[in-house]
């Protein structure tokens, strides 16, 4: 069982994180609701909205650079792989 699925099964509201759009369990309920899953999230959106802000482009295309940016990250590990003991 997940933990979503442990929420879910507990009655617990879950939340969607702004940044990646995935459902997330509130950890700490104390203090005001979480926006983002995770510090890495929290912290993207703040490099977006400082982009924005910075350059003068709009949030939403600030945010498409800062997750093109970050994604070869998460992609790469298992493609490298795959071509490699291929
Ligand atoms: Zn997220």
């Amino acid at each position: 069982m997940g933990i979503v699925d442990e929420a879910l099964a507990a009655g617990e509201p879950l939340l969607t994180c702004a940044w990646c759009g995935e459902d997330f369990e509130r950890e700490n309920r104390m203090g005001h609701p979480a926006t983002y899953c995770s510090h890495a999230h929290r912290q993207r959106a703040y490099e977006a909205r400082r982009m924005a802000r910075d350059t003068g482009i709009s949030y939403d295309k600030a945010a498409a650079i800062v997750r093109r940016r970050w994604l070869p990250v998460r992609i790469h590990p298992g493609f490298d792989k795959a071509r490699i003991y291929k």
